[in-house]
């Protein structure tokens, strides 16, 4: 194949097509490109709470949001040690990366962790998980897996947990499904939701969010032991009053402005519509190239693909994939360590519209195309058409 003219992006970066960090809008960027300015003058305080109360409308709820400078990892630990005791019984359910990361994170911590683990690309079970809350302070749970692609039945198992032990605090891993999937922490009993600038906030990475139900935040730890900087009692009744405690990331926080009022241009119904219709339209692109997808309940943030096996057409690895698309400067992703080669990742989290998935179908056929993989041409974006003009 020979060299297409660039595409439309900077020739420095290859396109954003991976679950985080994305695409970030034109409008967000300069956001960016202002003068600094004091996070203490009455504009920055007011553009803070003002971008507080828009974290809490794309959940839906009435939940306090409380603003980390950090990754989602920092958020997550920010409500951990802010909400749980030192020592307490944490369930801790898992089934990818990121849902272990919280196991490993409480063990450290210091508390008393009780895993209940399924197999990559498997769902968990509800059943399982309310068993082992009967007794215990806490459950962390990965609504979104961004290792596997599974969207787990967030709702079914916070029911199940909150029937045995109506106590018991959920603090959900919702960095990929917050502002991509439905998501009712208020109905569904899920009392602390967490996630990050990077992912559909479509801003730069560098912010944390955690926004805590009223329930939780009657909870919330008085200078609790494990944490300063991550004292989040203390920070959320600072950030309340656009005074927080430490200096924060002011810029980015008017850059996450902008990025939040394309999210809530439309009701968060057409939101997760739209995402869940660009991500299938991925699966549908896939399917036409003889990929799978891991996981029977896909979550809408990203396609979680399983290369072709088998009948006579010669295997191809997550990796190969991933790297096919490196050459054509594509930022997709392989599988997660210790499932690098099983699956490869694309998606149109972020700054992107049903054209871009479009693309992105065509792009797949380029990269399957330079693998020698047998495909009749034009395969995968009409598969992805059929899906995205529904
Ligand atoms: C990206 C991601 C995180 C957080 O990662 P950070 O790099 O700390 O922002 C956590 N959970 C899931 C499911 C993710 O996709």
């Amino acid at each position: 194949m020979t060299k297409p003219l660039a595409p439309h992006i900077p020739l420095n970066r290859p396109r954003l097509i991976a679950p985080g960090p994305v695409e970030v809008s034109p409008a967000t960027l300069l956001a960016l490109a202002q003068p600094q300015m004091h996070h203490r003058t009455p504009q920055a305080r007011a553009k803070f709470l003002e971008v507080r109360g828009k974290l809490a409308q794309l959940l839906g709820d009435s939940f306090e949001a409380v603003i980390v400078t950090g990754s989602g990892t920092a958020a997550f630990e920010g409500a951990l040690v802010s909400l749980v005791p030192a020592g307490a019984k944490v369930v801790n359910a898992s089934a990818g990366k990121f849902s272990e990361r919280w196991g490993e994170m409480a063990e450290r911590l210091g508390y008393a962790v009780v895993k209940v683990q399924k197999p990559w690309g498997e769902l968990l079970d509800a059943g399982e998980i309310a068993a082992a809350c009967k007794d215990a302070y806490a459950l962390t749970i990965t609504h979104s897996e961004t290792s596997t692609g599974a969207l787990h039945d967030l709702e079914a198992i916070a029911a199940a947990a909150k029937a045995v032990n109506p106590d018991i605090v959920i603090i959900a891993d919702c960095v990929t499904s917050y502002g991509v999937a439905e998501l009712r922490p208020g109905a569904w009993q899920v009392d602390v939701i967490v996630s990050g600038s990077q992912k559909a906030a479509a801003t730069p990475p560098g912010l944390g969010f955690v926004l805590f139900s009223p329930e939780a935040e009657s909870k919330l730890i008085k200078n609790t032991p494990k944490g300063f900087y991550l004292d989040l009692e203390r920070e959320l009744r600072g950030q309340k009053e656009a005074n927080t405690p430490q200096t924060p990331a002011i810029n980015l926080i008017y850059a996450l402005d902008v990025s939040l009022d394309r999210l809530l241009s439309v009701p968060l119904e057409v939101l997760w519509a739209e995402k869940k219709r660009q991500n299938d339209a991925l699966i549908a692109a896939g399917d036409a190239l003889g990929c799978r997808s891991w996981s029977g309940r896909p979550t809408p943030a990203v396609a979680v693909l399983v290369p072709p096996a088998g009948s006579g057409v010669k295997r191809i690895g997550g990796k190969q994939v991933a790297a096919a698309l490196a050459d054509m400067n594509q930022r997709a992703l392989p599988g997660q360590a210790p499932h690098e080669d099983t699956v490869f990742r694309i998606s149109t989290l972020g700054y992107a519209d049903r054209y871009d998935a479009l693309a992105v179908a065509g792009i797949l056929e380029d990269a399957f195309s330079a693998l020698g993989h047998p495909f009749e041409r034009g395969a995968a974006v009409s598969a992805a058409w059929r899906v995205l003009s529904n």
